[in-house]
């Protein structure tokens, strides 16, 4: 095992650490650890829900939509053959 692989968990868990700080500092009043990505509070139209800016369905909303659907027509009783 090279030195630096020994080392990259501590170097990750740092730069969160370091990351959060900021973002604690920036945004005091913030969940920190949501924001300490981007460090952005942003909601804009690329950003934003859909159904807010749009007045779309979410893509979670139009998965379940269709699951739905399609488990509503699995339960439908279909004509028997006869003969
Ligand atoms: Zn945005």
């Amino acid at each position: 095992m090279f030195r630096s692989e020994r080392h990259k968990r501590a170097q990750r868990r740092r730069a969160e650490a370091r990351k959060k700080q900021r973002a604690r500092k920036l945004y005091p009043d913030q969940p920190y650890g949501k924001l300490r990505n981007h460090l952005t509070v942003c909601s804009c139209r690329a950003c934003g829900n859909p159904r807010r800016h749009f007045g779309e369905r979410t893509l979670a909303e139009l998965r379940f939509l269709q699951s739905m659907r399609q488990q509503i027509s699995d339960l439908e009783v279909r004509p028997m053959r006869l003969a």
